[in-house]
């Protein structure tokens, strides 16, 4: 077999090997229907069971409530961004939202072309460094919802508890940190993630809406931009990305294996640990966030000049540590460490960060 290396990217991101092995096993056939998942018709059984059997997972695997529609959209996160105004921000009514960083900002952007939108708090005075304080939200009652971000990819941010906004349907983008840690579905009225980073191949996003909110949508929206396309139609209103879907499939059930929700942030906070220990550990490098927004899943840090850090990038690379750049509105470095990051990676990553100073410090 080809040999892996330790892929960093912020997503497309590393996905579970156990199911690659499964896919690239059961790509030609699938077995028992002696056809590629990559040719068989979205109506027919086998698919309509790899769906429901999808859906089931992701209901069993975060106790996601009968009250709430687990579905499939295509268009990224960034439709989404449409998605959510276009159904919920009534006319006339205003949404609040919370802005936290590039990804925040661009859900505005789109919401702002429906409706109006309240700033209920923003830390981009501060680059983005931090999550809002309790005290700093101020949320409109009249509000339609309040929307925010769950994880900030480009800033290594991450909410620890849900934004206090009392009664307002809670709306999150958990784009970057979907099943990292257990959720309570049941505080939110609508969660989105485009599935490249923690669930799967980028091609498919998951929407988890509560019932209620399906009634609010405008009559005469586009039948593809309208949640209750997707809901009376179980995401099979036209052909759905049916390899992503199964590969999310394939992703949920080894969460579960693995021993679920509360096992994977274990997983999870101690990966991270290991790398901001050695951030906290020396001078020579710097973290982005501030240490009570650290981020699980993204971890920023700076080293003493840009030429430093262009050096590291490279090294690291040829040293097979990849994509460890970070985005180009932050600059410095970026260790993205999903779900599936292994361990040993992340040990050789802080192995190669000691050794980059003890040369170059
Ligand atoms: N939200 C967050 C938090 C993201 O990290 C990203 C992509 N990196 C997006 C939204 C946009 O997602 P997509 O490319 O699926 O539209």
């Amino acid at each position: 077999m080809t040999e892996r290396i330790y892929n960093f990217s912020s997503g497309p991101a590393v996905l579970p090997l156990p199911v690659l092995e499964q896919v690239q096993r059961d790509l030609v056939a699938l077995p028992g229907v002696g056809m590629s998942i990559l040719e068989i018709s979205h109506r027919s059984k086998t698919f309509e069971s790899i769906i429901q059997t999808t859906v089931d997972d992701i209901r069993k695997l975060d106790g996601v409530g009968t009250d709430y529609h687990v579905l499939f959209t295509q268009g990224g996160a960034s439709m989404q961004f449409s998605m959510v105004p276009m159904n919920l921000l009534l006319s006339g009514a205003a949404a609040d939202y919370i802005v936290t960083g590039v990804w925040s900002k661009k859900a505005v952007q789109e919401a702002r072309k429906v409706g109006a939108v309240n700033i209920a708090a923003s830390t981009e005075s501060d680059n983005f460094n931090r999550i809002p304080d309790e005290g700093e939200i101020k949320v409109d009652p009249q509000a339609a919802y309040a929307h925010f971000t769950s994880n900030n990819t480009i800033f290594g941010t991450e909410w620890k508890a849900e934004p206090a906004v009392g009664t307002l349907p809670l709306i999150a983008d958990m784009s970057s940190d979907i099943f990292s840690r257990p959720i309570d579905v049941s505080k939110y009225a609508l969660i989105y993630a485009g599935a490249q980073k923690n669930l799967g191949p980028a091609g498919v996003t998951l929407v988890i809406v509560r019932d209620d909110m399906l009634s609010r949508t405008p009559k005469g929206l586009p039948a593809m931009l309208d949640y209750n396309t997707y809901a009376k139609e179980n995401s099979l209103y036209n052909t759905p990305p049916v390899f992503a879907i199964y590969v999310v499939g394939l992703v949920v059930r080894w969460i579960i294996e693995q021993g679920g929700l509360s096992k994977m942030h274990g997983r999870n906070q101690e990966k991270a640990a290991l790398i901001y220990n050695q951030i906290d550990s020396s001078d020579f490098y710097r973290g982005h966030a501030v240490p009570g927004s650290r981020s699980l899943m993204n971890v920023n840090f700076r080293l003493p000049s840009e030429d430093l850090e262009k050096q590291f990038v490279s090294e690291a690379t040829k040293a097979g540590l990849d994509g460890l750049k970070g985005h180009r509105s932050v600059g410095g470095c970026r260790a993205s460490i999903y779900n599936a990051f292994p361990h040993q990676g992340v040990e050789a990553l802080v192995s190669f960060m000691k050794e980059f100073e003890r040369t170059h410090g």
